[in-house]
């Protein structure tokens, strides 16, 4: 079983090498600053109270506030919430935006769970954690599982615990809650803007009008599906946990949409041929954008990935035994600290407009993020032909700079 964690240390250990860097504060990075286990009482439907177990990683707080999403999943635990609270201060530093990185978890599904239950366990772990939480001090916001509904529920317990307004101690709220237009579009949109400019400035041999498989037909999948349309390109695959389709001529995304509406899977499209998810990470084609899993390409698939360039997309889909192939073969990977780094970006804008009072309109976000995301993207290729390394080592390596700069 492969250890994400343990990979992404590597990763850093192999930039720390590459770029010199202080070796002490290199290994203050490798453990978060302060990590959190609560009991939580939920009195349940039927009268009997039951216990969960949450918990919150601060990572780094160097640039800014902590900032890290809430997850629910039954195989939460505290070495994935540390190792995801890693990833967000590397994250937030590629995007460069003034937040450290945290991570939180409850040990549930929520699927078991009725609306008020889970509304008293998120209440719960508010009460547990507020101390930790605050506008300066660490943001949350969703991830798996967890919702703007949740967010809510989240910031109205932490305004009565805490006795004071501050809307911006969590993001990814609902519109009508002080959320932010275009957070739904910012990771696939801001993938798309990572990918034109990969395109522009001649990183991967990819020709204008290519083909593009997206692994995912979830909330980034659709987006940057949509934006690599918008740029002229084919997206002739797409799958979803039931399997994918392969039409070599090219998909209109708005038909796809409607048919995993009222058929409930992607398979069967007409005129599509059916594929497996695993068939369709090896198909021949230009990009292969991974959005949906984690640990998808490995050292058993990497020989057979035919695409000339990865965008990762989702969260740790490559494995470190997969980069090396992928180096030897010359295939070019786009880290997922940098191509989807537009979600956090649009949190941050989000944080912004709550702290100045303001509300930005969609285009004004997206706006923003096109330029923020754009210009991560060329510090990580000055980096990248700086060190004469891959765009992986290259992020790593900027933000590591950025955050042992602000560490003192
Ligand atoms: P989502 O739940 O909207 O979509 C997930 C997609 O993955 C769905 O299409 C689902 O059918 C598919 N899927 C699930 N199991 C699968 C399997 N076994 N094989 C193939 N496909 C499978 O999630 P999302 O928000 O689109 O997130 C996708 C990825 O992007 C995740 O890795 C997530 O961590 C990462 N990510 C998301 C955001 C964000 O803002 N949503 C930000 C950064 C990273």
């Amino acid at each position: 079983m492969i250890n994400p964690f343990e990979t992404a240390k590597g990763q850093l250990d192999a930039a720390a090498r590459l770029a010199n860097l202080d070796a002490d504060k290199i290994e203050q990075l490798k453990l978060p600053d302060r990590y959190v286990e609560v009991s939580i009482p939920v009195k349940m439907d039927n009268g009997k109270q039951r216990m969960f177990t949450g918990f919150r990683s601060q990572h780094n707080n160097a640039r800014g506030p902590y900032k890290g999403g809430i997850r629910y999943h039954q195989q939460v635990n505290l070495d994935e919430v540390r190792a995801l609270s890693f990833w967000m201060s590397f994250k937030n530093a590629v995007v460069n935006v003034p937040f450290g990185g945290g991570k939180g978890g409850i040990i549930v599904n929520p699927k078991e769970l009725s609306l008020g239950e889970l509304e008293r366990l998120s209440r719960g772990y508010v009460q547990k954690m507020w101390r930790l939480f605050g506008p300066e001090l660490d943001v949350p916001a969703p991830d798996v599982n967890t919702n703007g509904q949740i967010m809510g529920w989240m910031l109205d317990e932490f305004e009565k615990q805490s006795g004071t307004k501050a809307p911006g101690t969590f993001t990814g709220k609902s519109l009508d809650n002080g959320g932010s237009q275009g957070r739904e579009e910012a990771t696939g949109f801001g993938g798309g803007y990572v990918f034109e400019e990969c395109l522009k400035a001649n990183a991967a041999k990819v020709p204008p009008g290519g083909s593009v498989v997206i692994q995912g037909f979830g909330n980034v999948a659709t987006f940057f599906a949509e934006a690599a349309v918008n740029l002229g390109f084919k997206v002739v695959a797409l799958s979803d946990s039931k399997g994918g389709i392969y039409n070599p001529e090219g998909f209109d995304l708005k038909a796809v949409a409607a048919h995993k509406k009222t058929a409930g899977a992607l398979k069967d499209f007409p005129g599509a041929k059916n594929i497996t998810n695993e068939e369709l990470l090896e198909l021949p084609v230009d990009v292969l954008v991974p959005a949906a899993l984690e640990n998808v390409l490995t050292g058993e698939n990497a020989e057979k990935i035919k695409a000339k360039l990865i965008v990762e997309m989702a969260n740790g889909p490559t494995s470190k035994e997969a980069d090396a192939i992928f180096e030897k073969k010359g295939i070019v990977v786009i880290p997922d600290i940098l191509a989807n780094s537009g979600g956090v970006c649009v949190s941050y804008f989000e944080w912004y407009q709550n702290m100045k009072q303001e509300t930005w309109d969609k285009k004004q976000v997206l706006d923003k993020l096109s330029v923020q995301i754009r210009q991560a993207f060329v510090d990580v290729l000055a980096a990248k032909n700086e060190y004469k390394t891959s765009f992986r080592s290259a992020a790593y390596i900027l933000a590591a700079k950025r955050i042992i700069e602000k560490m003192g």
